[in-house]
């Protein structure tokens, strides 16, 4: 491989990388695992940078925490935290389950090793399997900006960074510190599925991912949060099935359908040349929530109230 960039920066604080990438004003690009860039640049999908500046290095964005205050608890992951950390954590095994399961599925063993759970979402693909686990835990995203000499950090809604298939809306002073999302407690379950190719190595064919909290009196669903990918040009939060879901006294295979159905009807399914008809898409929303909803209810009631 031709080395495709003049300089290759390790900074060790947010501070440093903003003020690189400030001052090469938007020449550099940020470099994680490079598991999605090296392959971008290689095939020419992305203009060649002149510098790279790895976040692999910098302190705290490499670490899962849990925060406790007047707020409640936090789970907080850096942007540089691997999919194999995530997935090999036990906390997050138990209350982040989506989470662990979406990343443990992700290229294999070398690619998990190395690929960011930041980059994974800064790549903004809507199929993407460790974003829809955290979209599924109703994650923040933690935006650091440079800014009149100064490093701003703001935390927002994750679905606020997408613009598109492959594109963010972060600037050239700008980058992902983490993310954060409530723990799932007593009454709360979550869980992940997909189907993919047998042969594929990149993207699913389809990925659901799903949190819910029970209703007092146990039947019901008090809270339901569905994500579907690909099915629009950003991850997908099915509303409309979560409306069903919370609306219904109690969780049966009568609102499962009817949840299916309005899910099926909200999403903008594509034919993809490699991966899918949006046919099969179509059929397959219905086998992924009929594993994926009974699944995470089941891990609520297991959890206890
Ligand atoms: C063989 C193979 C199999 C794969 N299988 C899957 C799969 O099953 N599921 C799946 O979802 N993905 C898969 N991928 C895609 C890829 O591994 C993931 O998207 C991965 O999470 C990207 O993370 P990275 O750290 O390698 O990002 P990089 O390649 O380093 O960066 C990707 C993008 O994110 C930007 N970026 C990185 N970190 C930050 C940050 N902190 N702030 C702002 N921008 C940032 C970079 O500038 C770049 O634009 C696969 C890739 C390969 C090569």
């Amino acid at each position: 491989m031709t080395t495709r960039w003049k300089e290759y920066h390790l900074p060790e604080t947010v501070e440093e990388a903003l003020t690189l990438l400030s001052q090469y004003e938007g020449r550099a690009k940020i470099i994680a695992g490079g598991t999605d860039l090296i392959l971008d640049l290689e095939s020419g999908h992305e203009e060649p940078p002149e510098a790279l500046v790895d976040v692999t290095a910098i302190q705290g964005l490499n670490q899962i925490r849990q925060e406790s205050g007047p707020d409640g608890d936090w789970i907080v992951i850096g942007a540089s935290v691997t999919h194999y950390q995530i997935e090999q954590h036990p906390l997050l095994q138990e209350v982040a389950t989506c989470l662990t399961e979406s990343c443990r599925v992700v290229g294999g063993p070398q690619v998990r090793n190395v690929a960011t759970i930041g980059g994974n979402v800064a790549h903004a693909l809507p199929a993407a399997d460790g974003t829809i686990g955290l979209l599924a835990l109703d994650a923040q995203v933690q935006v650091c900006t440079w800014a009149e000499g100064q490093v701003h950090c703001a935390w927002q809604p994750l679905l606020s960074v997408f613009a598109g298939p492959g594109r963010n809306t972060l600037q050239s002073n700008q980058m992902l510190g983490g993310f954060r999302f409530r723990p799932t407690g007593p009454g709360e379950g979550s869980a992940f599925d997909r189907i993919m190719r047998p042969q594929g190595v990149a993207l699913p064919i389809l990925g659901v991912a799903a949190r819910v909290r029970l209703a007092e009196d146990g039947q019901g669903l008090g809270q339901a949060i569905v994500v579907i990918g690909p099915a629009g040009p950003i991850p997908f939060r099915a509303l409309e099935a979560e409306r069903v879901l919370t609306a219904a006294p109690r969780f049966d295979e009568e609102v499962l359908e009817e949840a299916i159905q309005a899910a099926r009807a909200q999403a903008k399914l594509r034919t993809s040349k490699h991966r899918a008809t949006k046919e099969y898409r179509h059929e397959m929303i219905g086998v992924l929530l009929r594993r994926v909803l009974p699944k995470a209810v089941e891990r609520a009631r297991a959890s206890g109230k």
